[in-house]
């Protein structure tokens, strides 16, 4: 069958269609740090984290590098034995994984969610031990983990939850007892990463650490900065982990944007959402009706094997660019064979990437080139 060609060219992701609009004010964010010349720890670190803070609902924010040194000072923070285990969901990015294989400490892998993608609060107290120092919850694709078990465990057994947030910033998941609370500031410490693509991109690397306890906060700024509390008087072995004044003062421009960009991602999200739910073969993302999605991806499921890739292969001719997040689970790279997990342990991460699929979804994305893309899928599917 002919498709029409794309209204547009589709990308992924278009963030120099985005910063254009930006333009005069990251300039302007720009000039003034260029200016100043106070390149670390300038006045807009500081500003940056508050206003973030407060558009989290009042969390202390504690900017980083980048989103893995988030998760390293998070586990840092916690001053666990050596060998202490931390349990990941063995369907993420790899970086959660590697923050605590640096540090010394085991990561225990257990199974997602099929419809959700996020960690199984159910496999996660199968793999409780009394060496367990953490629990790590991923907040995959843009929508909050069980936020509600996940709570309910950490406190149970006094385990530290640490929610990894690269990918959910901003997203709200409401408690069974009706108070509502943002992805990243429920666990022990939540992290973050400003990473482009993220949906709070810099340009270039950095992170935060988010945590409501004040003690916490100030251990992880300290962490953040060589371990020291005074210039030269140094209490741990810390990390050189700082967010440039440079990226904090763009960061301020893209965090006034953010709101009204996650509104664009939802609306193309319900727009896949109203065209691919009744298509053969194609599984729309899973809402759980206590998180709001973010989108940070829309990642659909197609059924069948090899059909994945056949679809990925149609929608390129298409002109229409996906991606696979992700390829391969954490246990099946090789970095982590010393960790001794076979293939057929986590039934449902390797099922899923066979098996994802992620849509374009960006905030220029416009609903002529969502709607060719639902089309181009619909007729795949014929
Ligand atoms: C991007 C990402 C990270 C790492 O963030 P960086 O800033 O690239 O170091 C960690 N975890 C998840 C789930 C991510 O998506």
């Amino acid at each position: 069958m002919i498709l029409p060609a794309p209204p547009s060219p589709i990308l992924l992701l278009d963030l120099v269609a985005e910063h254009a609009a930006l333009q005069p004010a990251l300039n302007e964010a720009l000039q003034e740090v260029l200016t100043a010349a106070a390149f670390i720890q300038g006045p807009a670190v500081g500003q940056f984290a508050a206003e973030l803070g407060e558009y989290l609902g009042g969390p202390h924010v504690i900017p980083c590098a980048n989103g893995t040194d988030a998760l390293t000072l998070a586990l840092m923070s916690l001053r666990l034995p050596v060998g202490a285990e931390i349990i990941i969901p063995a369907f993420t990015y790899v970086a959660t994984l590697e923050a605590a294989a640096l540090l010394g400490l085991r990561p225990v892998l257990v199974d997602v969610r099929h419809d959700t993608f996020n960690i199984d609060p159910a496999a996660v107290e199968a793999a409780l031990t009394p060496r367990t120092g953490a629990i790590i919850a991923v907040h995959l694709f843009g929508q909050c983990a069980d936020l509600e078990a996940l709570r309910t465990i950490s406190t149970r057994h006094g385990v530290a939850l640490i929610e990894d947030n690269a990918q959910a910033i901003g997203a709200n998941f409401q408690f069974a007892g009706g108070e509502t609370a943002f992805a990243g500031a429920v666990g022990e410490v939540g992290t973050t990463s400003f990473f482009p693509s993220k949906n709070l991109g810099g340009l270039g690397d950095g992170g935060a650490l988010i945590t409501r306890a004040p003690a916490r906060a100030a251990l992880l700024r300290q962490l953040a900065n060589h371990g020291q509390s005074q210039k030269y008087h140094h209490q741990y072995i810390g990390l050189n982990s700082r967010l440039d004044t440079l990226q904090a003062a763009l960061l301020r421009v893209k965090l006034r944007q953010l709101p009204a960009n996650t509104a664009a991602r939802q609306a193309v999200a319900a727009r896949y959402d109203a065209a691919l739910a009744a298509v053969p073969g194609i599984a729309i993302p899973a809402r759980d009706p206590r998180s709001s999605h973010v989108f940070h991806q829309y990642t659909i499921q197609v059924e069948g094997p090899g059909r994945r890739d056949e679809l990925q292969l149609f929608l390129r001719k298409c002109g229409v660019p996906t991606m696979i997040y992700y390829p391969l689970p954490v246990h099946a790279q090789p970095a982590y064979a010393y960790l001794g997990y076979r293939a057929g342990q986590f039934p449902v991460a390797e099922a899923l990437c066979g098996a994802v699929l992620s849509l374009p979804i960006h905030p220029l994305l416009t609903t002529e080139q969502a709607d060719y893309i639902s089309a181009s899928i619909q007729s795949f599917s014929e």
